[in-house]
């Protein structure tokens, strides 16, 4: 289903197509052995070969080849076995080679896909036209000085895998699904940590609109955009503009733009550049990457199970909804979670206390599930209490809430409080004949057909035992005693 913006002479419907930089999960950068920590001291991590000393020669890392093909097989993408790097060439300041090694007609991936689940409960599936590998520039700061630049190339030469989408994106809503599923995969395989506020993931957002039916219109690249949220508000913006453009009778010219999110704009950077401004041609220092075919078996072996297999076993398995194994598998940490919370429990109800109360706590007090306060065994216990009937739904609410506080067991805290639901009938009988006393009039209303007053006695009776009855046999006991 396409996205419209109503326009003044119809529909309007949004073409996206993202480039995504993915930084290399590894110790060492692309071409030499320098170290990639983030938050190092500038020009701490750079080796000769990242500086672009004279006569150096890049080495290529093993590491990096290997993380890549794990990835484009978690993209259900082909894996070429034979990719050759090729020299991208630019001037910058901060790209001392001059050019950048990247991969041009023979990438390392080729096509894969990524099935998007969206916010109103459908997938749509997002083509993947190609994943190449490259290096990184370094990074030009220009606070530092009051009159001059400074560059620091710790980044220069750190491994991206650069993923291009096809222009399958249909909205801001499908474009951020796509970003946040593409970053589980790639966090589930353990090839880029996925830290857009880190830098380790950027977009290049290519927007263009047309009318239903026609073929693609002149689009616009937004560069370098660094948050999912950016990513949903430059397309809205850019597209408005494209159709404002149109319906005034302009046209859109393809260019390079830059999303100013404070401005809420896009402007214009630079008219597009196009391949051939680079001179592509192989990098003569480095041969063609030939993979064998077993090695990239080997490495298949090792895939772990992903986000969309684990969440048609969670349907299978543990009877969820799409929806709810959709939110408990978007990272492995919470997956492992559930699993260890339902294990030999009743699935359904482990699933409501991990989303609810148990996220709940996490957002609320800012852990996350490594610093979480509640470990997966004490929710498991006290799942235990409600099954068992120690603890009433009401009362175990109160019980999390300290466990939240307190990090102690569930059933130390039960002990300590005095918290246990209280299932015994005479002690029970006692607190409604009690309330049946002090309400005498209401009682003889209800005997004279006023049903409705039931639900008072049921809050007077449990107001009465500060919560602790087992709600079930007050009803029962309830019934019988009003009907005298
Ligand atoms: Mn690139």
């Amino acid at each position: 289903m396409a996205y419209m913006i109503e326009g003044e002479t119809g529909p309007w419907e949004i073409v996206v197509g993202l480039e995504v930089h993915a930084q290399v999960i590894s110790n060492a950068k692309l071409f030499s052995g320098a170290a990639t920590a983030f938050g190092a001291d500038p020009n701490s991590q750079v080796s000769f070969v990242d500086a672009a000393f004279p006569g150096m020669l890049p080495v290529i890392n093993e590491m990096c080849v290997e993380q890549a093909v794990r990835t484009g097989l978690g993209l259900k993408a082909k894996i070429n076995l034979e990719s050759v790097f090729a020299r991208k060439n630019y001037f910058y300041a901060d790209l001392p080679q001059g050019y950048q090694i990247s991969q041009y007609e023979k990438p390392l991936v080729g096509e894969g896909q990524v099935i998007v689940d969206l916010p109103d409960g459908r997938s749509t599936v997002v083509g993947i036209e190609r994943l190449h590998v490259e290096q990184d520039a370094g990074k030009s700061m220009h606070d530092q000085h009051p009159t001059k630049s400074c560059i620091d190339l710790n980044r220069s030469g750190i491994a991206l895998m650069e993923i291009v989408s096809k222009p399958d994106i249909r909205s801001p809503d499908e474009a951020g699904a796509y970003l946040r599923k593409l970053r589980s995969i790639l966090r589930y395989l353990g090839t880029c940590d996925g830290n857009m506020e880190e830098g380790s993931m950027r977009a290049d957002v290519n927007v263009s609109v047309r009318k239903s039916g026609e073929s693609y219109r002149t689009r616009c690249e937004i560069k370098n955009v660094n948050s999912v949220r950016f990513v949903m508000q430059s397309i809205e913006i850019e597209a408005k503009r494209q159709i404002e453009v149109y319906e005034s009778g302009g046209s859109v010219d393809q260019e390079t733009r830059l999303f100013d999110p404070g401005k809420g704009e896009t402007r214009s950077m630079r008219s597009k550049e196009h391949a051939h401004d680079y001179r592509y041609f192989p990098d003569p220092d480095l041969l063609p990457l030939k993979l064998k075919p077993d090695y990239v078996a080997r490495i298949k072996d090792t895939l772990p199970e992903l986000p969309d297999e684990k969440k048609d076993r969670f349907v299978r398995d543990y009877g969820l909804s799409p929806y709810d194994a959709g939110v408990l598998v978007v990272d492995r940490a919470s997956a492992d979670f559930f699993e260890s919370v339902a294990k030999g429990r009743d699935s359904k109800l482990a699933a409501n206390w991990v989303m609810g109360d148990f996220f709940g706590a996490l957002n609320s007090t800012g852990k996350t599930i490594e610093t979480s306060p509640v470990s997966a065994a004490q929710l498991g216990e006290l799942i235990d209490l409600i099954s068992d009937g120690t603890l009433s739904g009401r009362l175990a609410k109160d019980v999390f809430a300290l466990m939240v506080e307190t990090s102690k067991a569930p059933s130390v805290l039960v002990e300590e409080k005095g918290l246990k639901q209280v299932t015994d009938t005479g002690a029970i009988e006692a607190v409604i004949d009690q309330v049946m006393a002090a309400n005498a009039d209401k009682v003889t209303e209800y005997r004279s057909g006023k049903d409705k007053l039931f639900g008072f006695f049921v809050g007077q009776v449990m107001k009465a035992s500060q919560g602790k009855a087992n709600p079930g046999m007050v009803n029962d006991l309830l019934k019988s005693k009003l009907a005298g």
